[in-house]
């Protein structure tokens, strides 16, 4: 009922075109962005990737605004694009946590919300796997990764990540989830911080992967 009156106040509308749409996404840009989906699964040396699409064209455009804009609303579409594909969905269901890459505290005060874990909030009700906020946190503020070189990169993310609660993680199935898989540094120190709570599994759900 608060939904429905809700949605009256304020209408879902497509992510794309801003027409008043239901599902986030009306189905003639669903027609135009799915030739750029492909649900793609890639085994990395001891985890998997699993992404949407590559980093470019309208998927990297819906990223841009999704990041640097005010539109942690575009979550609801992107949710909507893995819903529609059940083979996807099958597996990424297979977990017992969706953890998000966290945020440094003061970042995310100030920016008002992480877009991460708004994703995140979404996709696990969709999917009915719990999420975990705060459990996975930075404790370090670090330089942007994009404006550092390769080996700075790797530098720049170690450390700055903790556990906050090793208990809930142990012989648990985690997801790992963010919105771009660029270099994978910022990733993968989140997963060597992840296994020291003797996880049973991890993997990496994002929206987009740089080709
Ligand atoms: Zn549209």
């Amino acid at each position: 009922m608060i939904k429905k009156i809700l949605n009256l106040i304020f209408p879902t509308t497509c992510c794309m075109c801003g027409k008043i749409y239901s599902n986030w996404i009306c189905p003639k840009c669903y027609l135009d962005i799915k030739k750029e989906l492909e649900f793609k699964i890639i085994d990395e040396k001891n985890f998997r990737i699993f992404f949407i699409g590559f980093y470019e064209k309208q998927l990297r455009q819906l990223l841009l605004k999704f990041k640097f804009k005010d539109s942690a609303y575009i979550s609801n579409m992107f949710t909507t694009l893995i819903m529609k594909n059940e083979q996807f969905v099958s597996k990424i269901k297979n977990y017992d946590y969706i953890i998000s890459v966290p945020m440094f505290k003061k970042n995310k005060l100030i920016r008002g919300y992480n877009q991460t874990e708004t994703l995140a909030q979404n996709i696990s009700e969709k999917i009915k796997v719990d999420c975990l906020f705060d459990i996975l946190t930075k404790i370090k503020e670090n330089k942007k990764q994009s404006l550092l070189n390769e080996k700075e990169r790797v530098e720049n993310v170690k450390n700055v990540y903790s556990i906050n609660n090793y208990e809930i993680l142990k012989n648990k199935k985690v997801l790992l989830l963010d919105d771009i898989y660029t270099t994978g540094n910022t990733i993968k120190e989140c997963i060597r911080t992840l296994r020291k709570a003797k996880i049973q599994k991890i993997d990496v759900l994002v929206i987009a992967k740089r080709n």
